[in-house]
């Protein structure tokens, strides 16, 4: 049986903090079994044991799942410096959960990061030898056109000279960018992750991206009604789907 202080179950579910929960106590708002709860440091088991706050059953889980419209100018990471992180976006019921980036979207782009504490899917998404697939969204400088299609579908040779997997590429539009130069909107899905991929990839072909958007990983696809900057727990279905 595992059980650990209801006040330490509570504080990391996000219910308040050690001093806020003993006054809750006190206020008799915190119940075990069906049982008033007299001590902050009773001992519970949060999977078995049936813990209610004002009445209200408290739903107990070890993970959660947030898919994240990352916003350009904030840091794939938990901890920075200098910068705004993925995690100063979320709201402390979700940090307490302790959740981090599954994998790393440059400053500058912007859509979709799942952020977690399931180290074991992560582990899974990103493990190079699973090539899970990885769909962007891009504006890059010049035409491009059959040429690069089929150069991607071979694999293209990196600053590093590393040559990449093959990759697919749609030319969905062209346009113009201010000063007149053409824009080529295309799509990209890579099924691994190399440092800023996708950017050096269109300068292997003499391009130049000037702005990019992840829509999709794996099964998991960009929710289109969450702007930019905002997130959601992921829903059975789609965690179902990626696990
Ligand atoms: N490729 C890049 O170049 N940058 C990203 O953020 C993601 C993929």
């Amino acid at each position: 049986k595992k059980t650990q202080r209801i006040d330490k179950i509570l504080g990391n579910l996000g219910y308040g903090s050690r001093s806020d929960l003993k006054k809750m106590v006190k206020q008799g708002r915190i119940s075990l079994n069906g049982s008033v709860v007299k001590d902050s440091g009773a001992q519970a088991d949060p999977e078995l044991d049936a813990i209610e706050i004002d009445g209200e059953r408290i739903v107990y889980r070890e993970f959660i799942y947030i898919m994240l419209h990352k916003p350009p100018g904030v840091i794939s990471a938990t901890e920075d410096l200098r910068d705004r992180t993925v995690i100063d976006l979320l709201p402390d019921e979700f940090k307490v959960f302790a959740p981090f980036p599954v994998g790393r979207l440059d400053k500058d782009t912007e859509g979709l990061l799942l952020l977690t504490n399931d180290g074991g899917l992560t582990h899974d998404l990103l493990s190079p030898r699973k090539h899970v697939p990885k769909t962007y969204l891009a504006d890059c400088i010049g035409r491009i056109g059959e040429a690069e299609i089929s150069r991607f579908q071979t694999g293209v040779q990196l600053d590093d000279g590393y040559v990449t997997m093959p990759a697919q590429l749609q030319i969905l539009e062209y346009g113009e960018y201010d000063d007149g130069m053409v824009k080529s909107r295309i799509s990209l899905t890579i099924s691994e992750g190399k440092f800023h991929q996708v950017k050096r990839m269109f300068e292997a072909v003499g391009s130049k991206v000037t702005y990019l958007k992840r829509v999709s990983m794996g099964p998991l696809e960009l929710d289109a009604s969450l702007p930019l900057g905002s997130f959601r727990e992921l829903t059975a279905a789609e965690l179902e789907a990626l696990k």
